[in-house]
């Protein structure tokens, strides 16, 4: 099992500032050169940002939902756990022409180096999704938080693996493991490289074994402009069998599915 989100939080841990809160946020005491490094995404992409003052650090974006103005929906595949289904994934999203993004850990891509080529081979999107799937935010000692150095860590040794078995980085992108970042963390990812963190609007819940039907469901019942979707490759997971009613479903109501890094592009 690659993820244990608790589906009825919002993404991230409680407290965390989230979508909802993102706007209001940026009105409140925002410097204006925080406000400038934002702008790039400001046209109607979601992002979280802090409550805190200026600084001239790299400004993380957590990513929620992106251009709203486009009927697009962004479809996002994790892999840390086995094989799975990453083939029956690749080749239906082939059938359909979509391109895709793909978190995958360090020792994922390692493990797997005919997938994890094929992946880039075909366009998907790349997002780094650690190298031990420890959380950021309790995945230390005794439930701590990862140290900066740690989080450093996860994100090099994991760009490493992608660099030797695929010849291209992940930055800027980064998944957390879990979803579960705080502010502090984000700013360390962006810090190293990784200013784009790619959260979701939902989680399919494939992981949690519920029958197809019901991610079917859960998906293509919140399809929306700019909306994104966490799937995972795993076995365990019913994504993929859920996968051709979730594409059809979302086709049906007229929207293109493409990459996490597609929903933010600016035009
Ligand atoms: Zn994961």
């Amino acid at each position: 099992m690659c993820e244990s989100v608790d589906p009825d939080e919002p993404c991230g841990p409680p407290g965390e500032s989230h979508v909802a809160d993102s706007w209001s946020a940026l009105g409140r005491g925002f410097s204006r050169r925080s406000l400038l490094l934002a702008a790039p995404v400001a046209a109607g992409v979601a992002v979280s940002m802090p409550a805190g003052t200026a600084h001239a650090r790299a400004v993380p974006l957590r990513i929620y939902r992106g251009n709203r103005s486009r009927r697009e929906v962004a479809l996002s595949f994790d892999a840390g756990a086995d094989r799975g289904n990453a083939e029956g994934i690749l080749d239906l999203l082939g059938e359909h022409g979509i391109t895709a993004s793909f978190g995958m850990t360090g020792p994922w891509v390692r493990r797997n180096p005919d997938l994890a080529q094929r992946v880039a081979n075909e366009g998907h999107h790349l997002i780094n999704h650690s190298m031990t799937h420890r959380s950021f935010v309790r995945g230390g000692p005794g439930g701590r938080a990862l140290t900066g150095r740690e989080r450093f860590w996860e994100l090099d040794q994991a760009d490493a693996v992608y660099q030797e078995i695929m010849g291209v980085s992940s930055k800027p992108w980064f998944r957390p493991p879990f979803l579960a970042l705080t502010w502090r963390g984000a700013q360390d990812c962006a810090d190293r490289g990784y200013d784009h963190i790619a959260m979701c609007t939902r989680d399919s819940l494939g992981w949690k074994r519920i029958p197809k039907q019901y991610v079917i469901e859960r998906c293509v019942g919140v399809a929306a402009n700019g909306a994104s979707m966490m799937f995972h490759v795993g076995k365990a997971s019913t994504d993929f069998r859920a996968l051709p009613g979730v594409i059809a479903g979302i086709a049906g109501r007229g929207f293109r599915m493409v990459s996490v890094k597609d929903i933010v592009r600016v035009e």
